[in-house]
């Protein structure tokens, strides 16, 4: 299964941050991820327990927030949001775009649970 791989290399990150920052557990795990990334988020969520068992991020939450898909026209230079099936212009329906976001998956935070109280890194 591609998500839990993925799933099980953001736990490698978090886990990572965690031993870095002395963190005791961790919080949660905000993930952005794109239409485009070929990554479903729903099957991100159902991987997360099975990837994050026995590490600090076993009681971790994972949130994901679904970035945009925007392009930039290369006709009239507007950068606007798009549909997947459809990467064309907003502002004058030219074709000629380029990806400017929609294709990315991105640790965007993550709460560690310290000794101190919790803080987002
Ligand atoms: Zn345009």
């Amino acid at each position: 299964m591609h998500e839990l791989s993925l799933c099980q290399s953001l736990i490698d990150q978090v886990q990572q941050l965690a031993l870095t920052h002395g963190a005791q557990s961790v919080g949660l795990v905000t993930l952005k991820i794109g239409p485009l990334s070929g990554v479903e988020p729903a099957l991100m969520q159902h991987a997360y327990p099975f990837a994050s068992a026995g590490t600090l991020a076993a009681e971790s939450t994972l949130v994901i927030e679904l970035a945009p898909l925007q392009v930039r026209c290369e006709s009239c230079g507007a950068e606007t949001e798009a549909e997947p099936s459809r990467l064309v212009c907003a502002a004058c329906g030219g074709c000629h775009t380029q990806l400017v976001s929609g294709d990315e998956m991105l640790l965007m935070s993550v709460e560690l649970i310290t000794a101190e109280g919790s803080n987002h890194v």
